[in-house]
């Protein structure tokens, strides 16, 4: 069949994966690969890690410094595309010149929300969304002994736990009234809450940081009940899909960049993934989705070869001391369904069913067996017994359809770290996983 030249835009995990699909469908084509960080493709899970020194910078390059160029992909780290001319089939780089396309794919992420407040660009205030980012946080972690944290979400939550590990004291400014508010309910939020006050964290809820305002040594957070002094204060108040580019083109985007299950937008020649893109009304900031619809979009780039399902939202917190996994949208988010749950001492499960019986969501908070079963009934929308639903037997539930035990459980083609989600493809899982560094014993079958 005959290609042509692929040009991607974004260095993430979507666009190198789109970019590597490409290659793997096309050997013939041309792939040149644009990114704004002048840094080689690098593992962003792992940037907490960074910051505290944990990871070295180079422990972050998934091919070393341009191993792209070995699969034949023209990676042009620290160059933008400015502007798509969808006329001319084209798009400008920074310096001016034109670059022609045949197919063209967006792979443009997320830029981090920055809260309008005044004193959000005093010298000690951050956002921890790039390894630009995260080599200035860690230069100023070196000098801090308190970091005020300004968002309670799964990424403010997980950094905050991973400084207090390092040492550091810790204030989270969250300005709902529950900390990852999106995703868990009120009986696990408030476990949650204790958990993070017990490491010594001041989780400080409905408290929205007011202002910011410079001291002879780092910052005072005002908040309405008065003011917090802090070395230095990190935004971690959410993020965006980065569609910039694709409106100024008129590419249709509502939330992030609307496309088909082929990845396709409504653009002719050009496709977008990853977390600038919205599919089937859906956009999430997560790694593994992005790197799913990067190789859809990818072999794609001539032909529909593949095609994207929906899928579940599937959240694993990185933190070994209190596991987290949550799959299908927020449990409290939707009324009039059934929900069972059980708790007891540190551990807390939740399933919620629509009114046929089918399992839409779930949360399992400290004690988490059982997690790839449940996610494995929601992915498929597989059967549960009512009378199971009805006598809250969860452990029923997670039984009805247990992996096979035996060799066959340990061979797949796909694996995925429980505790951060990483996913791996091979027949075996490796030895240590690459973003949080727990043994092998810790994947399971995907
Ligand atoms: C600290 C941290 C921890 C995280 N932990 C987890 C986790 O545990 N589990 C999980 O699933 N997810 C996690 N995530 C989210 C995950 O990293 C992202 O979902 C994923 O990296 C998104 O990949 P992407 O390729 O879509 O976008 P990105 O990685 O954002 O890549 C997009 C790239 O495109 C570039 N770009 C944009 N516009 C242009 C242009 N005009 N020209 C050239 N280049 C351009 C950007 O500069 C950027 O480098 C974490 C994120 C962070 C920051």
């Amino acid at each position: 069949m005959s290609t042509g030249r692929i040009i991607v835009v974004g260095g993430g995990i979507a666009g190198v994966s789109a970019a590597m699909a490409a290659r793997d469908e096309y050997p013939d084509a041309g792939i040149t690969l644009f990114a704004r960080e002048p840094y080689p493709f690098y593992n962003k899970i792992a940037l907490c890690a960074f910051i505290t020194g944990k990871k070295r910078q180079d422990h972050l390059y998934f091919h070393g410094a341009d191993g792209l160029h070995d699969y034949g992909i023209d990676a042009r780290w620290g160059e933008d595309v400015e502007s798509i001319d969808p006329g001319k089939n084209s798009v400008i780089s920074k310096d001016g010149r034109q670059w022609g396309y045949d197919r063209l794919i967006l792979a443009t992420g997320a830029v981090p929300t920055i809260p309008v407040i005044d004193g959000i660009d005093n010298k000690g205030v951050f956002t921890l969304w790039s390894l630009a980012d995260a080599i200035g946080v860690r230069e100023a972690l070196a000098g801090a002994g308190t970091v005020a944290i300004i968002g309670g979400g799964v990424l403010g939550v997980e950094t905050a736990v991973e400084l207090a590990n390092a040492g550091k004291k810790v204030i989270i400014f969250e300005a709902g009234d529950s900390v990852l508010p999106l995703h868990l309910d009120r009986t696990s939020s408030g476990m949650f809450g204790e958990f993070l006050r017990e490491k010594g964290i001041d989780t400080r809820l409905s408290t929205p940081a007011e202002r910011l305002e410079t001291r002879t040594a780092g910052l005072r957070v005002i908040h309405g009940g008065g003011g917090l002094d802090a070395d230095m204060v990190l935004l971690m108040a959410g993020a965006s899909a980065d569609t910039r580019l694709a409106r100024s083109a008129g590419i249709e985007c509502g939330d992030g960049i609307i496309v088909d299950s082929h990845m396709n937008t409504g653009v002719a020649g050009i496709s977008a993934c990853g977390n600038c893109a919205q599919f089937d009304g859906e956009h999430n900031f997560l790694w593994n989705p992005a790197r799913a619809q990067g190789e859809i979009a990818g072999a794609n780039a001539f032909e529909n070869r593949r095609e994207a399902t929906s899928t579940p939202l599937v959240i694993h917190l990185k933190m070994p001391e209190m596991p987290l996994f949550v799959c299908g949208r927020s449990i409290s988010s939707e009324r009039g369904d059934m929900v069972i749950d059980d708790r007891s001492g540190r551990a807390y499960r939740a399933l919620r069913f629509d009114d046929r019986y089918r399992l839409k969501s779930a949360i399992f908070l400290f004690e988490t067996d059982g997690f790839h079963e449940i996610e494995k009934i929601i992915r498929r929308a597989l059967p549960v017994p009512g009378d199971l639903v009805d006598a809250g037997d969860i452990d029923g539930i997670v039984k009805t359809h247990s992996l096979p035990p035996g060799d066959d459980d340990y061979r797949s083609s796909g694996w995925v770290c429980r505790m951060c989600g990483y996913s791996h493809e091979g027949d075996y899982p490796p030895e240590i996983c690459p973003v949080c560094s727990v043994g092998k014993d810790q994947f399971l079958a995907a």
